[in-house]
């Protein structure tokens, strides 16, 4: 079987240099134990900040070992009594085309509710963030105006779209390509949308101005935008900073609009707010279900394409949620 391992800590933006892939051997199961066949791996813009050897939220990835990331896949052989063979499960040992887990590392998922792969964009850890955003962070309220940068993104998608159900008034995205900008507003309900790339952020968001809650998947420009052409007592959830994961960029520079317009910024990480996903998976499974809220994917076929999907996330490759389909 084989995985993807990492060789060298990418200096700026990664290349393909600095990942393997390798032949592995799997071991015998233990008591208590799957072994599971990876059906689809995700690849998601935090594992960039995993690939640098720095304290953060998670532990930096080891070199030749392994990369690690979400992932869904069948049970082919179990020593559990609680997973049996043929369940499809979630679980973090992505990256690799079979893994085994202890019965604990996974997650049996209802592929009758919803296609196994929608557990790792709509219905998983990118949905949930969306909803913790919205939520617990930005207290979104009814009448809101909401803005969301790296709007046609996994986590994106769906914040423009769940702003909508839980009482936004209007939704404004941001996205690098007109072909996107098109499938937030013509598919997705967005009330407008604009092309990051087509001029400044800041001149493009001033007619949807005053923004009471943003939604930031990119920091750098657009959160000084954002900040800009806030109104007064705005909620800003700061989610995600991609502009800045390979190379820094420069902060606001206008925080001192942060204290004028008495503003809240509150970044969160997802994890942490685990209590919240009962409630969001009863609310949102059935609003996918019956079509409220739709999802699209970019998939890759085959393991030897997920490093090419990893990189894609840092130029816009993907549309919805980048996975990588196997076998
Ligand atoms: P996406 O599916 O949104 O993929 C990344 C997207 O970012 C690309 O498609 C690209 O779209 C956009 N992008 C890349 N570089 C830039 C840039 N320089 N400026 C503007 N846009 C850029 O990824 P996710 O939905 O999985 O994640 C979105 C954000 O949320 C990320 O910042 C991620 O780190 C963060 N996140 C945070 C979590 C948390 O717990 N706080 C949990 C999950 C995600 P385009 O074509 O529009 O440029």
């Amino acid at each position: 079987t084989r995985q993807i391992q990492l060789t060298a800590r990418p200096q700026g933006t990664p290349t393909p240099a600095d990942f393997r892939t390798v032949e592995a051997t799997l071991p015998d199961l233990a008591e208590g134990q799957v072994l599971v066949r990876n059906t689809y791996l995700s690849v998601d813009p935090y594992m960039r900040g995993r690939m640098n050897d720095v304290k953060s939220y998670v532990p930096p990835y080891a070199l030749d070992a392994p990369l690690e990331g979400g992932a869904v896949g069948v049970v082919e052989e179990s020593t559990s009594g609680s997973v049996p063979v043929g369940a499809t499960v979630l679980h973090m040992a992505g990256w690799r085309e079979h893994a085994v887990l202890g019965e604990r590392e996974v997650r049996v998922v209802d592929t009758d509710a919803a296609p196994a792969s929608a557990y790792l964009g709509a219905l998983g850890m990118p949905g949930l963030t969306a909803w913790v955003g919205l939520t617990a962070i930005a207290h979104l309220r009814e009448g809101d105006t909401v803005f969301v940068s790296g709007a046609a993104g996994a986590v994106g998608s769906m914040v423009g779209q769940l702003a909508h159900k839980l009482g936004a008034a209007k939704v404004v995205g941001s996205a690098g390509s007109a072909a996107k900008v098109s499938w937030l507003v013509d598919e997705l309900g967005y009330d407008a949308a604009f092309d990051y790339s087509e001029g400044p952020v800041a001149r493009q968001l001033a007619e949807h101005a005053p923004v009471d809650v943003y939604f930031d998947n990119v920091g750098g420009d657009h959160l000084e935008a954002a900040i800009q052409h806030m109104g007064t007592g705005g909620r800003l959830a700061l989610c995600g900073a991609i502009a800045g994961y390979d190379h820094p960029v420069p902060g606001p520079r206008n925080l001192m609009l942060v204290i004028a317009k008495r503003l809240m910024l509150r970044g969160f990480i997802v994890s942490d707010h685990g209590d919240l996903a009962g409630e969001f998976y009863r609310t949102v499974a059935p609003w996918l279900a019956s079509g409220d809220i739709t999802y699209r994917e970019t998939v890759l076929d085959g393991l030897d394409r997920t490093v090419e999907g990893f990189l894609g996330l840092a130029t816009g490759a993907n549309t919805g949620k980048m996975l990588i389909k196997l076998g």
